[in-house]
């Protein structure tokens, strides 16, 4: 049997006929949005102070949480370890905002209810029809109202006028609607316990099994926690990286996690009360079964310290007593269930000790024990425990019962996770009425199969916890001495056509061996249009390379952009030219440089490697094979090599024009060169792996077919580009690329990557490049360019990929504070302000001193409607970088929130 979305109250009754009772709810079908006037009612003006929309778009938070929280945790127990915990531990974060978006809607209800209110009634209306019939819920979805129904049942149980009285009836109905739903859910576990003999075994649930798919449609565990701030890391490093040192374990820090009990040992412990109705009903049960139990309870529960600090205790402290007087230990689980592991401080000690006075002012006999909300705690934490001579206490058991909406399953999961560790601490939440529901079954089990429970007495084990980061890697290098670059580019030509790109060309690739690859300006011989005639041109390699100081452990690149030109020789073969601008066209032959020519400068020159890149057609260039294909990477740096790149497509004289004022070409090697070459992502892009990227790229856009290959002499030596790591911080400042340029890139990354590419040799043949396999590297490595990669597509919107990369990013490296705020901006920029502030949150977090995350903060929370907080961000900002650029704009900003 399978349920589907309930879209009319009609549906209702046929889809759970097949259960013990009918049910339905009191309204027909109606495409209802919560808190909209019901149709064909005069829209009167109400006289409350509530907005409806607003309420109404509460309850769908509400919902979506409620959702999210069972996406996270369903098949939880499949989960590595690490994600498990996320997984919680975001999903205990998301249900604690229900709880407080419950307490605010149960006011708001509570105004809108007033019998001074004349609009009460339609807008419960409104409210009620959402909840019985909103034709994008699911049955197991109106669980999420309980609460809230009952709220406003108590609400209109108040007023005495016949529609307050009809109304109460409906809501009865409503919720009688809801326990028949929790039943059908039950009957599927029961059939399990049925078969309890045979826990092992996967015992399925169809009706469950079947929302959750329907939820999984909707959400993703791994996007929920990624929206909560939260990407785990892989539990082990992927395949090729090398591991990182073990981190060293800290012995000072003790917490008990029940693992060190005694076999069949167990421990129960319940949290976040005590609560006016269920703290004593659950005490009553255990009382009846003569078990001991720890109660965690959150101090706001027990009242609040006055200005001096002394404790003003309220009803909830009474429950509390009553749980001491009896005997169970009472434990602090702080003062108003923040995530500590996110306080520093006074805040953090606040929440510690406030609820330590609270606890003592009911009885010094409290139990020094505490418990960190959602188990977040950091070492200042820790250490404000033992100031405070408290005791951490964790668990290792969790029945879920604050995600899990069926009592049954609650008790089936903690039998299962009991049976499976054998002893420990289980976690409870005195809270929930299904708990109450839930635990009768759990001890009736656990006392039949021979379970001891534990009280508190003092004894504890002690387990390690380890935090250390992982010491940073070397990073692999090229191993040159020196970087030289001759770069020519020629449009203005006497004599020949003009061209419109050759000398942008050459600036482009000027500054990307100066700005990315760390050349010396002074090195980086620069020839441009009238510069570069052919005495010059040859001066350049005689003279400032040649004798001007070129080591054999350095590299040369060359670049020219110009004109290139072919001539038959007498022999029949083609020898190609590149032509200077002082060329006569009538006698090239002379005036022009013969490649040979070039052959015989790269012979010449005592680099170790060396790497021509000509943007300028020929049909053929008159060399001679060189050596054979390059082996990698040790041996490389032994090896001489002289290799050439050429744009080729012998008849063109103008190449279709790329974006920036780039040709097609120079386009594409920069692309390469930003990283894009960098084929099998080892940081380092060699001359063969630009080849095998520019080469199929260049011509599957254009009419030129790139040839590429190793010169006479070469040894077979590969030139290396090593990738710097990008540093830049995403902000509103980034240049994304133009229009044309995203365009174009798109086309030339069409094809997906390939093990070998077939390339044009520059003999006129065609060779396969085999692109050279990944070195090992570090996991921050393999982070740093999932980080480099998210840029490039940042840059070329590419969000979704940005995203992943990003993602990836952070999995390898957790406290990798720029993939954390460029994840951040990439959920800034598709406006998903929230997420983002979470993000910029943790890069802050990461690294308090990085100005432009604050920036980006305050952005965010700006967007976000957080006025508070943005101001916040923006003065810490300010304060960080009281002269940058932007800081006018920000004091603006801020005047405006
Ligand atoms: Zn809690």
């Amino acid at each position: 049997m399978t349920s589907k979305p309930i879209k009319i109250a009609a549906t209702v009754v046929v889809a759970l006929a097949a259960g013990a009772g009918i049910y339905t709810f009191t309204r027909p079908a109606a495409t209802a949005t919560p808190g909209a006037p019901a149709s064909g009612s005069p829209a009167a003006a109400p006289q409350s102070t509530v907005d409806t929309a607003a309420v109404a778009a509460q309850f769908r938070d509400l919902l979506g949480n409620f959702r999210k929280i069972i996406v996270l945790l369903a098949d939880e127990q499949s989960l590595p370890e690490g994600a498990r915990d996320e997984a919680r531990k975001v999903g205990q974060a998301l249900f604690h905002e229900n709880q407080e978006r419950i307490a605010k809607l149960d006011a708001a209800l509570d105004q809108l209810t007033a019998p001074t209110n004349p609009g009460r009634f339609e807008a419960l209306d409104g409210l009620l029809r959402y909840i019985e019939s909103d034709p994008g819920l699911y049955d197991a979805d109106r669980l999420a109202f309980r609460e809230l129904l009952q709220s406003m049942l108590a609400d209109v149980a108040k007023d005495s006028s016949l529609p307050a009285i009809k109304l109460h009836k409906r809501i009865s109905e409503d919720l009688d609607a809801l326990g028949e739903i929790e039943r059908n859910y039950e009957k599927e576990i029961r059939q399990i316990f049925g078969n309890l003999g045979q826990r092992a075994i996967e015992l399925k649930r169809e009706r469950w099994d079947d929302y959750v798919a329907q939820l999984k449609k909707l959400y993703s565990r791994e996007q929920i926690l990624k929206e909560n701030g939260i990407v785990v890391p892989y539990a082990v490093p992927p395949a090729g990286s090398v591991p990182e040192a073990k981190p060293v374990p800290k012995k000072d820090e003790a917490e008990i996690f029940g693992l060190g009990l005694p076999k069949k040992t167990i421990v129960l412990t319940f949290d976040d009360g005590p609560h006016r109705r269920y703290t004593e009903e659950i005490s009553a049960i255990l009382k009846q079964y003569g078990v001991p139990a720890v109660f965690f309870n959150v101090g706001r529960n027990l009242g609040s310290l006055d200005a001096e600090g002394h404790a003003k205790l309220n009803a909830g402290a009474e429950v509390s007593r009553k749980l001491m007087k009896e005997g169970y230990a009472v434990g602090n689980h702080s003062f108003s269930h923040a995530q500590l592991s996110k306080q520093t401080g006074d805040k953090l000690k606040g929440e510690i000790l406030g609820t330590d006075t609270l606890l003592k002012a009911i009885s010094p006999e409290r139990a020094a024990l505490f418990r960190f909300p959602y188990g977040a705690r950091n070492s200042e934490g820790m250490a404000a425990l033992a100031d405070a001579h408290l005791k951490s206490v964790m668990w290792n058991i969790d029945s879920l019962d604050w995600a899990d909406p069926v009592p049954s399953s609650i008790t089936n999961r903690v039998l299962a996770s009991v049976d499976k560790a054998g002893r420990g601490i289980v976690l409870f939440h005195d809270i929930h009425e299904r708990t109450v529901k839930a635990l009768p079954a759990v001890l009736d089990k656990l006392i039949a199969e021979g379970y001891q429970f534990a009280g508190w007495d003092g004894t504890s084990f002690q387990v390690a916890k380890s935090s250390a980061p992982a010491p940073e890697k070397v990073p692999v290098t090229t191993g040159y001495a020196n970087s030289w670059a001759v770069v020519i580019g020629i449009d203005d030509y006497a004599k020949w056509p003009k061209l419109q790109y050759a000398v942008r060309d050459a600036q482009g690739i000027r500054e990307t061996l100066i700005e990315k690859f760390a050349f010396a300006p002074e090195r980086v011989v620069t020839l441009k249009n009238g510069e570069a005639t052919r005495n010059n041109i040859l001066a350049a390699f005689h003279d400032k390379l040649a004798h001007g100081g070129v080591q054999k452990n350095d590299r040369i690149f060359v670049f020219f952009a110009g004109h290139g030109a072919t001539r038959k020789l007498s022999s029949g073969r083609d020898l190609g030219y590149i032509v200077p601008v002082d060329s006569d066209p009538a006698q090239f032959a002379t005036d022009a440089i013969p490649m040979t020519e070039i052959q015989n400068i790269a012979e010449s020159l005592t680099a170790k490697h060396a790497f021509f890149v000509m943007d300028a057609c020929y049909s053929g260039l008159g060399l001679t094979r060189g050596a054979g294909s390059s082996s990698f990477l040790r041996d490389n740096a032994k090896r001489i090599g002289r290799q050439m790149l050429t744009a080729g497509g012998g008849d063109q004289l103008v190449a279709d024009g790329g974006p920036n004022g780039h040709s097609v070409f120079t386009w594409t090697l920069l692309q390469g060169l930003a990283g894009k070459g960098d084929l099998n992502g080892d940081g380092l892009i060699t001359a063969t792996e630009l080849a095998a990227y520019v080469a199929p790229a260049v011509s599957s856009v254009s009419n030129q077919t790139p040839a590429f290959g190793s010169l006479p002499g070469s040894e077979g030596g590969d030139f290396v580009f090593e990738l710097p790591g990008e540093t830049e911080f995403l902000s509103p400042n980034t240049t994304q690329l133009s229009t044309e340029a995203i365009a174009l890139n798109s086309k030339l990354d069409a094809k997906p990557a390939a093990a070998s590419v077939t390339v044009k040799d520059l003999q006129g043949g065609e060779q396969k490049i085999v692109t050279p396999g990944a070195v090992p590297s570090s996991t921050r490595q393999l982070a740093q360019r999932a980080n480099d990669r998210g840029l490039q597509l940042y840059k070329e919107k590419q969000y979704a990929a940005a995203e992943a990369q990003f993602t990836e990013a952070l999995k390898l490296r957790p406290d990798f504070a720029l993939a954390a705020n460029n994840l951040g901006f990439v959920f800034y920029k598709q406006e998903k302000y929230r997420e983002a502030a979470r993000w910029f949150e943790n890069t802050v977090k990461m690294d308090p001193s990085r100005a432009i995350a604050y920036l980006n903060l305050g952005d965010a929370y700006a967007k976000a409607g957080d006025a508070a907080k943005a101001k916040a961000a923006y003065k810490t900002y300010l304060e960080l970088a009281p002269t940058a650029a932007t800081a006018p704009a920000v004091r603006q900003k801020m005047e405006k929130l």
